[in-house]
């Protein structure tokens, strides 16, 4: 069975003339699975019956089952999801006074396997598909109270470069203005850089944001603790970031996870200060979260002096505040945890 949310207006548009249905049915379904959150194609009262038993011959409107909702004491919010093979990903939601980010998973596990990261630790399964990607989101609004602006950030599980095209069609069927609408300018792609995926998005989503998991301000420190850095060096990740600014004119979000005597010293964030400058950027500074890895979060007064190390290079920095720490939300912990059934 097909899975429905993998379909974007036009695929459904395709489907509806196949079946002798005329166009306009594909633009009413749209809306009830976007607009009206229909939960079964019986809620879809404005088609014939006939045309929902097909719909729900041919097409699955649930590809995931919500297994758990757990809300940290900060109000961060973590879902467990099972996918229809059993799988488990999951989704943070966070919110903010005056907004609200949903962060997003693409792949179960991940191939990529930074050695601080429990989704890398966890190993890598398979992508998601497209209807897996939009579901997410289409879930966890459906929990929410009120509708603020909403962000989407690929940062979950996964590399999203990995799995570009059906990230990219997951966007343009939530950016669809006839359906969920969400702007362009509202989601965020989470990287530890691939060029060639760099190029595409500035070439087809220009408006979507790219943030770059840089972690190391060179290649030997990159090469432990990002093992795709040896196939994508710095300078060419740089680059690629150089044509990326020229094309789109964003800014460049870097994350820098600080682990204890691994990247953290002076000499470390005035080589870092050198890699960035010259591009429009800012660095999030994100402390370690400890996991079964060997590796410790700086202590604070370093963490402090990193940041500070960086702002004396004219480099905007910011520490980013750690959240939903009490429920695990973050980077696969929660996933790691039923796994291993602890
Ligand atoms: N694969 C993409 C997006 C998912 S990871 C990427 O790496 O960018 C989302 C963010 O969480 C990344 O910046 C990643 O480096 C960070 N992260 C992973 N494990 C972490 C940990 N143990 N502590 C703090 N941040 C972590
Ligand atoms: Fe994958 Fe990102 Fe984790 Fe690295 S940090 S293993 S790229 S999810």
């Amino acid at each position: 069975m097909r899975d429905i949310f993998s379909l974007s207006v036009e695929d459904l548009a395709e489907f509806m003339m196949k079946i002798g249905q005329q166009r306009y049915r594909a633009d009413q379904v749209y809306e009830w699975l976007y607009k009206r959150s229909a939960t079964s194609f019986d809620d879809m009262t404005n088609l014939p019956k006939t045309l929902r038993g097909e719909l729900s011959q041919q097409f699955n409107m649930v590809p995931m089952k919500r297994l758990t909702r757990e809300i940290s004491s900060d109000g961060t919010e973590k879902f467990l999801f099972e996918l229809t093979d059993g799988n488990l990903i999951e989704s943070v939601l966070i919110e903010h006074s005056d907004r609200k980010t949903f962060c997003i998973s693409t792949q179960v596990g991940c191939p990529v396997k930074c050695a601080f990261c429990a989704t890398g630790r966890s190993g890598y399964v398979r992508n998601l598909t497209v209807g897996e990607i939009v579901y997410q989101a289409v879930e966890i609004e459906r929990c929410l109270r009120g509708l603020g602006g909403i962000n989407i950030v690929f940062m979950g599980m996964g590399e999203p470069l990995l799995n570009l095209e059906n990230v990219l069609k997951s966007i343009r069927i939530l950016n669809n203005p006839q359906g969920r609408a969400i702007g362009i300018r509202r989601f965020m792609i989470s990287t530890v850089g691939i060029p060639e995926g760099i190029r595409t998005i500035a070439e087809v989503v220009p408006g979507v944001k790219l943030s770059v998991s840089i972690h190391a301000p060179n290649d030997s420190v990159r090469n432990k603790l990002v093992p795709l850095n040896k196939k994508y060096r710095l300078n060419m990740l740089i680059k690629s970031l150089r044509e990326y600014v020229e094309h789109t004119g964003n800014r460049i979000s870097f994350e820098y996870v600080l682990i204890e005597g691994v990247n953290d010293s002076p000499e470390d964030a005035r080589m870092l200060a050198e890699v960035v400058s010259g591009l429009p950027s800012y660095v999030n500074l994100i402390p370690l979260n400890p996991t079964d890895s060997e590796y410790r979060r700086p202590a604070s007064e370093k963490i402090r002096s990193f940041h500070k190390q960086l702002e004396e290079r004219g480099i905007e920095a910011f520490v980013r505040i750690e959240r939903g720490g009490d429920i695990k939300a973050a980077c696969g912990q929660l996933r790691l945890r039923h796994v291993k059934g602890g």
